[in-house]
C-alpha cells in the first residue's frame, strides 16, 4: 500500500513508499508469476499482466511503485516495454527491475540501456529478489525527498522562492491558455524589524513560522501556492481566481494573523503582530510578462504600508482581451 503526504513546498500530495507499496509484474510465465507473489504477497500489494499493452493500461490506471518485468516476452519484446515506459513522463520515474537467464552480459548490457533500474536472474533467490525490490523502494523514496526539500524553505516549510518563482511562470502560462484570471499577493509582517529588537531573532523566527502556518490555513486549492518570497515577505499565487475572491481572502489573511492575537508591544500599528498584503490579479497575456506584476504588486504593498498597515490594497489589472476591445 501507498500512503499520501501533502509536501510544504509543492503543496500537492507526493506519494510515499510505505514499507507496503504496489509491485506490478509483467510477464506471461505463469510460473514466475506465482513465484513472485509467494515471495512478495506479505508484504506488497502485488498485480500481474501477462502483456505490453495490458501494463501500459494498469500503469495509466493505477501507478504502481515498481515494475518487475521479464525480458522475454511475447509480440512486445521486455526491453521494448521498458522504453516505452522510459519514454512516458508519467511512467518514467517508475523503477523496473528485469527479469532475466543468468549469464547474458549483452541482455544485461540492454537491459540497463533500456532504463532497468536493475536485474534478477532466474531461477529467482526470494532473498536476493526482496533485497533488490527494497532497495529500489527505497532510494525511490529518497530521491522525492531530496527533489521535495529543494523546493521548502528551511524555517517555515512552506515553498521557498526558487518554487514560487517556478510556479509563477507555470500558471502564468496556464491562466493564459485557459483565459482565467491569476491572483498574486504579497504579505510582509508589519515593524517585523522592531518585533525583532524588542523580542529577539529566535522569537522573531517563531513568529515568521506562525505567520506562514496561519496563512497556510488560508489556502487549501491544489494549484495555490504560498511561499516565503524573502526575509519576513511571503507571497501566494491564487489561479482562477476573481479580484473580488483574492482581496477576501488576502482580507481573511490579515484578519487571521491579526486575530492570532502575537504581542507585539512597540509596533505602531497594533500591540499585536499585523501584515500588509498588496494584491494583483489580471489574465495573462502576450501583453505583460509576470516579472511587471510582481513590480505591480509590490507597488500595492507599498500603498497599503503607507494607508496604514495591517490592511489590503489591490488592484485589477486589464487582461490583454480586455486591451484588444
Ligand atoms: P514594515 O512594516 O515597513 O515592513 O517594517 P519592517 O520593520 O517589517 O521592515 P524592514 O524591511 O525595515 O525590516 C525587516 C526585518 O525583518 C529586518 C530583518 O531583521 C527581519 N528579518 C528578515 N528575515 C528574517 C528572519 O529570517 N528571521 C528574523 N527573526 N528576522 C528576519
Ligand atoms: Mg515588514
Amino acid at each position: 500500500m501507498t500512503s499520501d503526504i501533502t509536501s510544504p513546498l509543492v503543496q500537492k500530495p507526493i506519494k510515499m513508499v510505505s514499507p507496503c507499496s504496489e509491485l506490478l509484474v509483467i510477464s506471461d510465465q505463469p510460473d514466475c508469476t506465482q513465484a513472485l507473489r509467494d515471495i512478495f504477497k506479505q508484504d506488497h500489494a502485488i498485480s500481474a499482466v501477462s502483456s505490453g499493452d495490458q501494463a501500459f493500461q494498469t500503469c495509466r490506471n493505477r501507478l504502481p511503485d515498481l515494475i518487475l518485468l521479464d525480458i522475454v516476452m511475447p509480440n512486445m519484446e521486455g526491453l521494448e516495454i521498458c522504453r516505452r515506459l522510459k519514454d512516458d513522463p508519467d511512467t518514467t520515474e517508475i523503477p523496473v527491475i528485469f527479469l532475466m537467464a543468468p549469464d547474458h552480459p549483452e541482455a544485461e548490457t540492454s537491459a540497463i540501456e533500456a532504463g532497468a533500474a536493475d536485474i534478477i536472474t532466474q531461477p529467482i533467490h526470494p532473498a536476493v529478489a526482496r533485497s533488490r525490490v527494497k532497495t529500489h523502494l527505497t532510494l525511490k523514496t529518497q530521491s522525492r525527498l531530496l527533489e521535495s526539500l529543494a523546493f521548502i524553505d528551511g524555517l517555515t516549510g512552506i515553498a521557498n522562492r526558487h518554487r514560487f518563482d517556478e510556479g509563477l511562470e507555470a500558471e502564468w502560462r496556464r491562466c493564459r491558455r485557459l483565459i482565467t484570471p491569476l491572483a498574486i499577493l504579497m504579505i510582509d509582517i508589519d515593524h517585523f524589524k522592531i518585533f525583532n529588537e524588542v523580542y529577539g531573532h529566535l522569537t522573531g523566527d517563531r513568529c515568521l513560522k506562525e505567520v506562514a502556518a496561519i496563512l497556510k490555513g488560508q489556502i487549501g486549492r491544489s494549484h495555490d501556492i504560498l511561499a516565503r518570497y524573502s526575509g519576513e515577505v511571503f507571497a501566494c499565487l491564487l489561479p482562477d481566481i476573481y479580484f473580488d475572491g483574492a482581496m477576501q481572502k488576502a482580507e481573511a489573511m490579515v484578519r487571521a494573523v491579526h486575530d492570532r492575537e502575537m504581542p507585539h508591544r512597540d509596533s505602531k500599528t497594533a500591540p499585536v503582530v499585523t501584515i500588509s498584503i498588496g494584491v494583483i490579479v489580471t489574465i495573462p497575456g502576450p501583453d505583460r510578462q509576470p516579472g511587471e506584476v510582481i513590480s505591480q504588486v509590490k507597488m500595492q504593498l507599498s500603498e497599503a504600508k503607507q494607508h496604514g498597515r495591517n490592511r489590503v490594497c489591490g488592484r485589477e489589472l486589464p487582461g490583454y482581451f480586455a486591451n484588444a476591445l
